[in-house]
């Protein structure tokens, strides 16, 4: 049996390809149980980068007006009757955390029954620090070190705003590749990890497995990677989620069978699926 797919991107966000539909028809045709659509919801007013735009059928439009999250809604439920017994489909986002988001975000999160919220860090200082494009004058202010301590810092603040079902890609910083920063990076977090994966159990929260850091940035592992998997397993952790992020039809369910190893590996023996906010199946390894 397949394994749900729990972080997909359509081209909601800009930085996607593929419609809903299409997404959809792919997921039946590979034959994928259930994939769950976890658009970017990132409403940081100080980012004035090509992330704050959103694709709405077609046209680009500022991610704040949220008009375009009935039609995220209606979009996915069409989608569903097209392909009904083949494929479930859910509907989710990945909200982006920022110091204050609570109050931009609320209004799109509580508006709707979500099946399943996905919180993520991906900036700093309202900068992208996983990649080349932007990170630049972060890294250069700060040394890797502080670098994890801050994003020790956004996670457990994001865990804490209670919006998030799982904790996306955790480690997510190790893809950036400025000379030296990953083995540092990763040193830094590594005495951190039992604190973010004890708030997590605490909070109810699963952590996701995401495959793109094999799959897009070839670093043979999944976001975690093996050790802290092993940690989760050693300190109680057993929610788990498993998510390609595609950001195209093709990369549905890429790489789910390292996925799967990685996770044996470490001691899992399930992944969840959720509907309106609440697990409501799991899925064997
Ligand atoms: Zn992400
Ligand atoms: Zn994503």
């Amino acid at each position: 049996m397949q394994i749900p797919d729990y972080h997909v991107h359509p081209d909601y966000s800009i930085d996607a390809k593929g419609s809903i539909q299409r997404y959809a028809t792919t997921a039946a045709a590979r034959g994928l149980p259930e994939i769950c659509f976890t658009t970017h919801l990132d409403l940081d007013p100080l980012r004035a980068t090509e992330d704050r735009w959103i694709r709405d059928r077609g046209e680009r439009r500022s991610f704040r007006t949220l008009n375009w999250l009935d039609h995220y809604w209606e979009d996915i439920d069409r989608a569903q009757s097209e392909v009904n017994g083949q494929v479930l489909l859910k509907h989710g986002l990945e909200i982006d955390y920022f110091p204050g988001f609570e109050t931009f975000v609320r209004p799109a999160r509580e508006s709707y029954p979500w099946d399943f919220v996905l919180v993520s860090v991906h900036c700093l200082e309202h900068i992208a620090i996983a990649g080349q494009e932007e990170s630049g004058p972060y890294l250069a202010r700060h040394t890797p070190e502080e670098t994890a301590e801050a994003y020790v810092m956004a996670v457990r603040d994001a865990i804490a705003s209670g919006f998030g079902h799982a904790l996306a890609h955790l480690d997510y910083f190790k893809r950036q590749v400025s000379p030296g920063f990953r083995p540092r990076f990763l040193a830094a977090l590594a005495p951190r990890l039992p604190e973010i994966l004890e708030l997590l159990q605490r909070a109810g929260m699963a952590m996701e497995i995401n495959t793109r850091a094999i799959r897009t940035y070839g670093l043979g592992e999944p976001f975690p990677g093996t050790e802290t998997l092993a940690l989760a397993v050693r300190l109680g952790v057993s929610r788990i989620t498993i998510g390609s992020d595609s950001h195209r039809p093709e990369e549905l369910g890429n790489c789910f069978d390292e996925a799967r190893q990685f996770a044996l590996e470490a001691g899992f023996t399930t992944a969840l699926t959720y509907q309106k906010g609440e697990i409501n199946g799991s899925f064997q390894l």
